[in-house]
């Protein structure tokens, strides 16, 4: 299977990766995860975004190609993968289904995390995150065993730079402006499934499951 999750920062996607990749077997590419990572390790790649997300706006689509065309090469998505944040333009789809359609494959199902901007905030401005593993938590929805410490490894857990009120007005914005046309891009293919990403996570799970079954 071949998926893609689209929806608004806070609306779920990270959440419900783990969840679809383990039952399916298929690898997680996600690009916000792949870009911090340069960024922490300070790549030349890293050092090119860094100015944009902690803006809140959109990498160029070319670095985000060149990542994830060099990602779908593991051996691990041959099976199939998500992609989690990508594509985030319609020039980034073209470029995917221009890529896919080289191997004769195609993008099976679009999982639209359908949600309102205001319930975003508080979603977003109380995610925790460890960094290694990507394991999500929430001050009041999910918080861990322990505030501030990963439930697994004990390690200590972080807060995304860009997960403040202010950072996610441009997020929300370059969302609407760039994003929200790459669903209207793939309902015209007639592979999106709207998911009421507003639910509590198991029912946006069954949702899901519901959906890929
Ligand atoms: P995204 O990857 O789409 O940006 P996340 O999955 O990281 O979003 O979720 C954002 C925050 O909201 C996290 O702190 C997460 O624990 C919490 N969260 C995720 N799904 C739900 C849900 N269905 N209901 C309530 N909180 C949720
Ligand atoms: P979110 O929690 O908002 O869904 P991500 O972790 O997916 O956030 O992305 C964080 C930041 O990384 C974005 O605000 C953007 O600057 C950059 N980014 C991630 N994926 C892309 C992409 N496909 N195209 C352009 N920029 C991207
Ligand atoms: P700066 O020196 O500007 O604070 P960092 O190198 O600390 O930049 O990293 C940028 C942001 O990304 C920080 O908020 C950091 O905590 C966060 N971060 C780094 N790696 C990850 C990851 N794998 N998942 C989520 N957030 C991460």
């Amino acid at each position: 299977r071949r998926l893609i999750l689209i929806g608004p920062p806070g609306s779920g996607k990270g959440t419900q990766s783990p969840i679809i990749k383990d039952e399916y077997c298929l690898c997680h590419l996600a690009t916000g995860d792949m870009l911090r990572a340069a960024v922490a390790a300070k790549t030349p790649l890293g050092v090119k975004a860094k100015e944009a997300m902690d803006k809140g706006e959109l990498v160029s689509d070319d670095l985000v190609v060149g990542i994830i065309d060099e990602a779908m090469k593991k051996p691990s998505c041959q099976k199939g993968f998500i992609l989690d944040g990508f594509p985030r333009t319609v020039v980034q789809a073209q470029k995917l289904d221009e890529m896919l359609g080289k191997q004769g494959a195609k993008i099976d199902k679009v999982l639209n995390f359908a949600i309102d901007d205001a319930i975003l905030e508080e979603r977003i401005t109380g995610r925790w995150i460890h960094p290694s593993s990507g394991r999500t938590y929430h001050t009041k929805f999910s918080p861990p065993k322990v505030p501030g410490v990963d439930d697994v490894t004990g390690e200590p857990l972080i807060q995304r730079k860009d997960d403040t009120a202010a950072v996610l007005k441009s997020r929300l914005e370059a969302f609407h402006k760039q994003t929200e046309p790459v669903i209207d891009y793939y309902k015209n293919k007639g592979v999106v499934a709207d998911l009421h990403a507003e639910k509590p996570p198991k029912e946006v799970t069954s949702e899901v499951q519901k959906v890929l079954s």
